[in-house]
Parts: structure tokens; C-alpha cells; sequence
């Protein structure tokens, strides 16, 4: 079923991406595998899947000690007490949302002489239950987040509200991509889930997270 699944998606991919031109070997895909099981991650790992997303340190911090082969990205809210924990298990932290975390990311990176890749969140919408900077004091949170030492920032990430007609997703992904045109044309775009990864894509995402698209029915 996660072989269909996956099949299905690369080719919904290949028609955005054949729709405006842009090669779809550029879009990687973060397979979310919270609350999946280890043989769900061994199978997609096994497909040539090696992105693993996951929302929680403990959880990840579990699956970490069994799972071998995989790249390890942090997607979920974290929590400063966590941060030790999740500079030693993840190869990219896409959810740095305040320049206070993004100060005790790097001190633990330094003690383990690390430089760890991160990602901004960016919250576009008004949602309370969203983390993330927003708009307006993204540039000086990534300028002083820049000069940290450990931290090499990869780009931006936003997680768009959930909205009837998908459609309407658009303006936020689209914020995001002007944003990051502004501060750093080469930064990544991690932006998209499964209802609404083509319109990222067609706002220029470069990182789709993919959970109940490649698990679910
Ligand atoms: C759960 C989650 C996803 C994947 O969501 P699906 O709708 O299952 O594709 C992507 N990004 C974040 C931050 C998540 O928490």
C-alpha cells in the first residue's frame, strides 16, 4: 500500500512539476512518520524514502535508537528543555521559531562541536495553536539567528491553515516564497502537506511533508 501510495504522489508531483516547468527531482519529499510504527519507516526507508519527519523528541528519540539509515528532521514545536536531545538526533530542524531557541540550538551544537541545519517557521496565518515567526520581525530574528556560530539556517518553513477550498492556501505559501526571495534567494522552501503539497509546489516549494498521503488509504 505505501509503495502505491508513494507511486501516486511522484506522479501527481510530476504533473505539477510538468504544469510549470520545473524539474521534479527538485522537490524532496519529508516522509511524517509521527505516530507510524518502525516497519512503516523500515518500508519507506526500504523504498528509497530516507527523509523522516517527526513532531515530537521523545517519540523520534525512540525510533532513532531502532531505525538505521535514515535522515532525521524535526517538524513539530520545540521545547527549549528538548533541545540537547534534538541537536543530537536530527539532521535538520525545520520548526526554529523564536531567536531564544535558535540561541540554545547552537549552544548545544556547540557542545558537541556540531553545526546544526535549521529551518525558520514562519506563521502566516492567525491561527493561536501556530508557532512561528511572523512576517514582520522575520528579518531581524534572521539576521541575529545568521550569526550564530553552529547553526547553518537552510530556509523557511510555514504550515498553512487547514482551509475548505485548497485554493486559498495559495497566498500563504506565496508569502513565504517572497519572503525567503528577499533575505536569501538560495534558501530551501519547506512548505506543503498532503492536502495541499501541489499548490506549494506551484509556489515554489523545494521540501513537501508527506504523512497521510504515503501512510494512509
Ligand atoms: C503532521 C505534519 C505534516 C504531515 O501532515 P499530513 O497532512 O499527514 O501530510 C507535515 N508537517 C507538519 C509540521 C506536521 O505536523
Amino acid at each position: 500500500m505505501i509503495k502505491e501510495n508513494i507511486e501516486r504522489v511522484r506522479q501527481r508531483i510530476s504533473a505539477v512539476c510538468a504544469r510549470i516547468n520545473v524539474c521534479p527531482h527538485k522537490i524532496s519529499i519529508v516522509c511524517v512518520t509521527k505516530g507510524r510504527t518502525l516497519e512503516q519507516i523500515a518500508q519507506v526507508i526500504g523504498l528509497g524514502y530516507k527523509d523522516i519527519g517527526e513532531n515530537r523528541v521523545q517519540e523520534a528519540s525512540e525510533k532513532h535508537k531502532q531505525i538505521f539509515g535514515a535522515k532525521w528532521h524535526m517538524i513539530g514545536h520545540l521545547q527549549s528543555n528538548k533541545t540537547k536531545e534534538a541537536v543530537r538526533i536530527f539532521d535538520l530542524i525545520h520548526s526554529v521559531d523564536s531567536v531564544g531557541l535558535a540561541r540554545e540550538i547552537n549552544r548545544q551544537a556547540i557542545k558537541i562541536n556540531k553545526t546544526q541545519d535549521v529551518i525558520l517557521e514562519v506563521k502566516t496565518s492567525e491561527e493561536k495553536t501556530k508557532f512561528g515567526f511572523v512576517p514582520v520581525e522575520l528579518q531581524d530574528a534572521a539576521i541575529e539567528i545568521c550569526k550564530l556560530s553552529n547553526l547553518s539556517v537552510k530556509g523557511l518553513m510555514t504550515i498553512a491553515p487547514l482551509m475548505e477550498n485548497s485554493q486559498e492556501t495559495r497566498k500563504y505559501f506565496s508569502l513565504v516564497r517572497k519572503l525567503r526571495d528577499r533575505l536569501n534567494p538560495r534558501w530551501l522552501l519547506s512548505m506543503g502537506m498532503s492536502d495541499d503539497f501541489e499548490i506549494a509546489i506551484e509556489e515554489g516549494a523545494d521540501i513537501i511533508r508527506l504523512g497521510r498521503v504515503i501512510f494512509e488509504g
